[in-house]
């Protein structure tokens, strides 16, 4: 072995690698070899909510084994499954638009939310396909307001939940589009706040994009399925 590859070796010792879908060890980093092989199911663009025709691109269904690494990522500190996350982000948008000259900008979560995670899942996510895509990531939104979580809500609940609790963040102004990053869609509406947020501050919103979307699921209450 070279030194290199006893660098990397004992580095493999120390921070093991994981399968970001079934969280086995996997040496080199990536998809363990089952899970190169599974058929993933694609998420589908949707449209935002009363945003003038902005679409959500997402590269995965919220469902299977998508759905158990996303809550792992989210609730159970994996961040390390960001390198891969991103990636498939930027694979995503380069086969749906020309994301050249954008920025990317996560959706942020509160200060509180931030206190108990330690980091915004949604900015790996941005980070990680902004270096993918070789453009550059900026923390532009802010969270100023505590809301409910929006899985606990309705539907109706959940479009007033996210009014005025964005904004952008002072002196964040700039002339570049803005792509606009998530975890998980699933009504839009969250979305479609910051998109508000971002076009009254006079940005421009080129599109959103999602590491998965959930599928819509209208129960006889009208209630959505949500993310836990
Ligand atoms: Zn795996």
């Amino acid at each position: 072995m070279s030194l290199c590859d006893w660098g990397r070796f004992l580095l493999a010792l120390v921070f093991p690698e994981h399968c970001p879908l079934c969280d086995a060890l996997t040496p080199g980093g990536g998809l363990c070899g089952q899970c190169a092989d599974r058929n993933l199911e694609p998420g589908e663009p949707r449209v935002l909510p009363g945003s003038g025709g902005c679409l959500c691109y997402a590269p995965f269904r919220y469902a299977g084994a998508v759905r158990r690494a996303v809550l792992r990522f989210k609730f159970r500190g994996r961040r390390d499954y960001a390198p891969w996350f991103g990636r498939q982000i930027a694979r995503e948008l380069r086969g749906r638009i020309d994301p050249a000259g954008a920025v990317l900008a996560p959706v942020p979560i509160s200060r509180r939310r931030l206190r108990e995670r330690g980091y915004n899942q949604s900015l790996l996510l941005a980070r990680a396909a902004a270096e993918e895509l070789g453009l550059p990531c900026v923390d532009l939104l802010e969270k100023y307001a505590e809301n409910e979580t929006q899985h606990t809500l309705s539907r109706s609940q959940r479009e007033r939940n996210v009014r005025h609790v964005y904004r952008v963040k002072k002196g964040k102004a700039m002339q570049k589009e803005i792509i606009l990053l998530d975890d998980i869609v699933t009504t839009g509406f969250t979305l479609a706040a910051c998109v508000s947020a971002l076009e009254q501050a006079g940005l421009r919103v080129r599109c959103c994009a999602a590491l998965a979307a959930n599928p819509h699921r209208r129960e006889k209450t009208g209630e959505e399925s949500g993310n836990p």
